[in-house]
């Protein structure tokens, strides 16, 4: 779907920039914002919206407002030099281009002295203090001290490049779930939920050649599943379980994408014996789950959590996006051109069948 129209564009006033700033409950509105004179700028290319993006959007995550949006950005680097604080794993050079990594060390608490670990991250569009140009859903973005960037290739296409951020999320997942690197040919894996973080989730254990399940109750989004190649997909467990020659089914690795408590349940009940529940989909709090605390003792079950997402697996997640054969840009179901771009509150109320986009000229 595009949805560009016939509107002209939003003027940009000599030394403003347009952005998509939260006012308040579900209320979004473009704003004009100061060019900073000085310092280093990311011109934004694309921004993914995220589901992170519709709970803030939907008081489920509380910010502090006005609150300019957008953590998933792909662009290109604009007045930037050695002395900026920036970490790049490339030329430090004008018009290179990158993939952000939204996360930013504070570089003052204890764990940035001591552990060179933040407890207090600051996330672009989300967090980042400040007035200023601090979301990705603008055509440019003021970089702070402290910014990891990571470069990507020229030829990679928009549509794949726009996943890195998730990939690396998803990535960053599977190391503390499973180990960084390690092959799961050996694993029957579940993925709940094909949203992005389960398209990446999806990709990534397949590349690693584990079996691949996936539930998911939204029609659209099984048939996207299966339009990537993906074909052992239901739409409940009992659903799954029915279309089982074996009789009842169970799995080494399963992902929570889908981001509800019941799911989360769900999943934990889904485990063989000795498996691992990796918890990636619950980023804003909906309440308890009722798991039993025997079944996770009595059969060595693991649980594990990733909210942080690691420098360390942006990198790979670059290669990954550029390199799957699963055909990742099919998951792009809609682009919004930024300068035909009406209403900010339709595009963040809308629930796409894949993962909706801005792009900029
Ligand atoms: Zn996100
Ligand atoms: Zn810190």
């Amino acid at each position: 779907v595009s949805h560009s129209s016939t509107l002209p564009s939003p003027s940009i006033a000599a030394g403003t920039v347009p952005v998509i700033e939260l006012t308040g409950h579900r209320q979004a509105r473009l704003a004009e914002r100061q060019t900073p004179a000085t310092g280093p700028l990311l011109r934004v290319e694309t921004a993914g919206v995220c589901g992170t993006d519709r709970h803030i959007f939907d008081g489920r995550l509380p910010v502090a407002l006005p609150r300019a949006l957008g953590h998933e950005v792909v662009g290109r680097l604009e007045r930037v030099c050695d002395a900026d604080g920036i970490t790049l794993d490339g030329p430090l050079e004008d018009g290179v281009r990158v993939v952000l990594a939204p996360g930013v060390p504070c570089g003052e608490c204890e764990g940035c002295r001591a552990q060179g670990r933040c407890g207090n991250r600051r996330v672009y569009g989300i967090d980042m203090p400040g007035e200023g140009l601090t979301g990705g859903f603008s055509p440019l973005l003021s970089l702070r001290p402290g910014t990891h960037l990571f470069q990507i290739p020229e030829e990679l296409d928009f549509e794949r490049a726009v996943f890195a951020e998730t990939m690396a999320c998803v990535l960053s997942g599977l190391r503390k779930a499973v180990g960084p690197d390690r092959d799961l040919a050996d694993m029957r894996s579940l993925v709940l939920g094909f949203g992005s973080i389960g398209v990446c989730a999806a990709t990534a254990v397949a590349e690693r050649h584990a079996r691949v399940a996936i539930l998911e109750h939204d029609p659209r989004r099984r048939d996207l599943a299966r339009e990537m190649g993906f074909t052992d997909v239901h739409q409940t467990v009992a659903a799954m379980q029915q279309a089982s020659q074996v009789g009842r089914r169970e799995f080494d690795l399963v992902i929570d994408a889908a981001g509800t408590p019941r799911a989360f349940a769900a999943g934990v009940g889904e485990l063989d014996r000795g498996g691992t529940l990796l918890e990636l989909g619950n980023f804003a709090d909906f309440g308890r789950a009722k798991v039993s605390p025997s079944a996770i003792c009595c059969r060595d079950l693991r649980i594990v959590g990733s909210g942080e997402t690691l420098y360390e697996d942006f990198s790979a997640a670059v290669r990954l996006v550029s390199q799957t054969s699963v055909e990742l840009e099919r998951a792009v179901t809609d682009v919004y051109p930024f300068a035909t771009l009406e209403d900010p509150n339709a595009l963040l109320a809308d629930h796409p069948t894949g993962k909706a986009v801005i792009t900029f000229p």
